[in-house]
């Protein structure tokens, strides 16, 4: 029987992220992750899976040590995001009326998880179980007990399942979740641009789902494409050029000259666990909530969830074994997820539909919302992890 303080599952962008934390804190730390991912190469063609980083997420990846060495992969900064469904009535927010130099930035998934997992290295007190996967889970009171697939048996303080949507820690743990599939799915398409890198990302609302543009570093783009499950699985089969005309066709003329370079679709899922911890294991991320990525805040949160977790262990000093610190954390994280997904369910509930007074009543909302000077400027607040 091996011993740590904490057992972290799953090395995604929110485990690695509180390994590297939570071993700044002093504690022993074991990570078991099923796959690494391959490292990095500044001649690789940018990742599909991107991600619209906000501003308080850069805190705490720069808290985890991990911010610089991001900085040296790639990454676009974004300052100014425009959202609108006919034109003159859109909604446009600026990193300048925040004071900030900009809103987040658009890093790829996979070298915000490159970097943690470096950072990881420095820590004598973090050991990675790699491949491994959890195959049995007990527990008592004071601790929870993990058999992995590679036959170690490791008794931690607390078990942290950070193993993403499909969750097996929180299965083996009995934590159920509500789950709504939306009638959406989406596509994301990388394109090359003519237009030299921008920092700008925009979004317009239509009746079958939004169209957005995420700029990436130098003159490359990412491309949302909401529509209906069938539709997706349409321009999925397309060839690159038939998508280039198809794009050209549907995403609005600012988007200027591109080819599409790649392209990927995916399911829309709500989830929300029912529970936030069962006993000694802790959900954080995906592994406890999933959202539709309209507004790009899944990791966000993931990354309060880390924030919040850590925040309660550090504060508790001596104590940070206590069952209640699960509680205050279920307590304090889950009305604020809840919230968030709420809020883009009503964006989708809105926007997916082609009702006349409700479509005239939505483009007046968003033409007034840009009007609505600091109760705007709250709100972007909220949206970047600020308050
Ligand atoms: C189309 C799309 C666009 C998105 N855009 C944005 C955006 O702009 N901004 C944003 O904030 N969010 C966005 N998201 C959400 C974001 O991608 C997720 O919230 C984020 O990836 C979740 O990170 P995670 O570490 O919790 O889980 P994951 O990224 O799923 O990581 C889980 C890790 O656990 C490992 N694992 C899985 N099972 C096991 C096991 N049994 N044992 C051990 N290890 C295991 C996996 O290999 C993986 O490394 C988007 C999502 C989608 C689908």
């Amino acid at each position: 029987m091996e011993h740590c303080d904490i057992a972290i599952v799953g090395a995604g962008m929110v485990g690695a992220a509180t390994a590297c934390l939570l071993a700044a804190e002093g504690l022993s730390v074991r990570v078991i992750e099923t796959r690494l991912p391959e490292p990095y190469a500044p001649e690789q063609p940018l990742d599909l899976r991107v991600c619209a980083i906000s501003q308080a997420s850069v805190g705490l990846l720069a808290q985890a040590g991990a911010w610089q060495a991001l900085q040296q992969m790639r990454l676009c900064p974004y300052r100014r995001l425009e959202t609108w469904e006919l034109d003159g009535f859109a909604t446009r927010f600026d990193a300048a009326t925040l004071g900030l130099p900009q809103l987040g930035y658009i890093i790829e998934n996979r070298l915000v998880q490159l970097a943690l997992l470096n950072r990881m290295d420095d820590f004598p007190n973090i050991q990675t179980h790699t491949p491994a996967a959890v195959q049995r889970l007990t527990q008592d009171s004071e601790h929870a007990t993990l058999l992995l697939d590679d036959g170690t048996e490791l008794r931690a303080r607390w078990v942290l399942a950070c193993d993403g949507a499909e969750s097996h820690t929180r299965r083996l743990a009995g934590i159920g979740v509500s789950r709504f599939e939306y009638r959406q799915h989406c596509m994301l398409i990388n394109i090359d641009t003519d237009f030299a890198q921008e920092d700008i990302t925009w979004q317009q609302f239509t009746p079958s789902g939004p169209r957005a543009f995420l700029p990436l570093p130098g003159q490359h783009g990412s491309l949302v494409w909401y529509d209906s499950p069938a539709r997706i699985r349409a321009l999925s089969a397309m060839s690159n050029e038939a998508l280039t005309a198809e794009v050209r066709r549907h995403f609005p003329a600012r988007l200027g000259g591109f080819a599409v370079t790649g392209k990927g679709s995916f399911p829309l899922v709500r989830r929300h666990a029912n529970d936030y911890h069962a006993g000694r294991v802790v959900l954080l991320g995906d592994a406890a909530h999933t959202i539709n990525p309209l507004a790009g805040q899944g990791v966000n949160l993931g990354f309060k969830d880390v924030a919040c977790w850590v925040e309660l262990l550090a504060r508790a000093g001596s104590d940070w074994h206590e069952m209640a610190l699960a509680e205050r954390y279920a307590r304090r994280r889950r009305p604020d997820n809840l919230l968030m997904q709420s809020g883009m369910d009503l964006f989708y509930g809105v926007f997916s539909n082609e009702i006349g007074p409700l479509r005239f009543a939505r483009n007046l909302a968003l033409s007034l919302a840009d009007k609505a000077g600091p109760l705007k400027e709250m709100a972007l607040r909220y949206a970047l992890g600020l308050v």
